[in-house]
């Protein structure tokens, strides 16, 4: 059973003064944990909610991370914290069981992660743990997407009609917004995680990405076939400054999540899932895809630059360094050059804070590598890229929280895969239409709360679905 640790945390930043919090600290499944050692400096707390103050309100947390990871390879349910919003039982953490299964997105050839030394011009490889992304059903409804290893939780739950919850580590989030070495210390020895219902998310920055190309013009919807949506990942040394490989989030981990995301986004989630309630029953099989809205995430690269690289201070430029430059890396130890030209996408994840907003992509690239990329107008490219981490223009910053990352990327590949960017756009509606708000691609204003992972119903069957049967089917889809 769920073992309830009361601790009340006054909230000073956030908006309702009265706010107090569970620590959810030992869960079925869980070993027991040593909360409650009291050995906080006095402000610690205040730094925390300061630190983490532009994402809204959270609720910090100890989870037996090594517990939860053995359960989940041994295919045993396990028990999750869950955040209410405010509305609901005064926005109390309430356990949720979660029945999750392996969701390998890698390819098999994918055994190691690259690391890039740009100034040396050389490279090297190192072995990648066991795959960790699993998708499956929170009990009594609703759908869960998470990367659970020995020290880390990242992912979300999405239950009606409570909504969408997320669970991140507390390390990145510390370390990225500089709190000092000491209070990050002995705040992590209380909490390793946070987790935040995306209703209460404070807004992000505009994002203002449309490139202003038309799209591509396809053909009509082919048959539906399982159509791949292969990947490269990349990322710039300030992505492996901002990710290391002593974090409990290493890039290449960090970069394994979020696609496990986009795949959900492809399979499970999808615009009309909601009439045959596919939300909530892509468990193993995987049945969304409706309206040919389908293709499974398969990985063929992680890597990132260690030093060199793409290195420019604006999204725009590190999209032209990346589409470059990520096709010209070939260390000796990582077999043939140029192989990111074979994959559907790449996606850039970058550790920089750009000056130009936080994220760019080509519209209607999807599997195109060639002489569109470079010199033509309109010009196309399976090319995008995303700043992971938080930060921007003063006013609107980016909170870089898992649950942001997830939208601006899926964001940005949806360019790739022919959505534009939309305004003033038709509401979506998930969990059985309890809950309505503004589609991924319609970023007027920023994401907000508001802000669904869905794509609008007819922008899909219109324009993305065509271009996925058209580019990822037959020959092209690198099965
Ligand atoms: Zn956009």
């Amino acid at each position: 059973m769920p073992i309830w640790h009361n601790a009340e945390r006054v909230r000073p930043g956030l908006r309702d003064a009265k706010l107090y919090t569970l620590v959810f600290c030992c869960v079925i499944a869980l070993m027991p944990l040593a909360c409650g050692s009291d050995d906080n400096a006095p402000n610690d707390e205040q730094t925390l909610d300061d630190a983490l103050s532009e994402i809204g309100r959270f609720t910090p947390v100890h989870l037996d991370t090594a517990a939860l990871a053995g359960a989940v390879r041994a295919e045993q349910p396990i028990q999750l914290p869950f955040q209410l919003p405010l509305e609901r039982q005064e926005g109390a953490v309430v356990a949720r069981e979660v029945r999750l299964t392996l969701r390998n997105l890698r390819s098999p050839e994918l055994t190691a992660f690259v690391l890039k030394d740009g100034d040396a011009g050389s490279g090297s490889s190192m072995p990648l743990p066991p795959p960790a992304t699993y998708q499956g059903k929170v009990r009594d409804g609703g759908v869960a997407v998470f990367t659970i290893t020995d020290a880390a939780v990242e992912g979300s739950m999405l239950v009606a009609p409570e909504g969408w919850s997320f669970i991140e580590p507390l390390e990145p989030q510390l370390r990225l917004r500089n709190v000092d070495p000491g209070a990050r210390a002995r705040l992590l020895r209380k909490y390793n995680h946070i987790i935040y219902n995306t209703s209460e998310a404070l807004r992000g920055p505009e994002l203002d990405d449309d490139p202003g190309t038309s799209s591509s013009p396809v053909g009509p919807p082919q048959p539906p076939s399982p159509l791949v949506m292969s990947m490269v990942a990349d990322g710039d040394a300030a992505l492996f400054r901002a990710y290391p490989l002593d974090s409990v989030m290493p890039f290449w981990l960090k970069q394994e999540t979020v696609l496990n995301a986009v795949d959900w986004l492809y399979n499970c989630v999808e615009p009309d899932a909601n009439a045959h309630n596919t939300y909530a029953n892509c468990a193993n099989d995987f049945d969304g895809g409706s309206d040919f809205f389908q293709a499974r995430v398969r990985i063929d690269r992680l890597e990132v630059w260690t030093t060199g690289g793409p290195d420019a201070s604006t999204r725009d430029e590190v999209l032209a360094q990346s589409t470059l430059m990520t096709h010209q890396a070939s260390p000796l130890c990582c077999g043939p050059p140029h192989t990111a030209g074979q994959s559907s996408l790449v996606h850039f994840f970058s550790g920089r804070v750009f000056t130009d907003g936080a994220g760019i992509a080509f519209v209607g690239g999807l599997n195109y590598y060639g002489p569109l990329c470079f010199d033509t107008v309109p010009r196309t490219c399976h090319h995008g890229v995303s700043q992971i981490v938080p930060g921007g223009v003063a006013g609107h910053p980016y909170p870089g929280t898992a649950f942001f990352q997830q939208l601006l990327v899926a964001h940005e590949i949806g360019h790739n895969n022919n959505a534009p960017e939309v305004q003033h756009a038709v509401e979506v509606c998930w969990l059985f239409d309890e809950q309505c708000g503004r589609p991924l691609m319609d970023t007027q204003g920023g994401f907000s709360s508001r802000s669904l992972y869905l794509h609008d119903p007819q922008e899909a069957e219109r324009l993305m679905a065509p271009l996925l049967a058209e580019r990822l089917g037959g020959a092209l889809s690198n099965q």
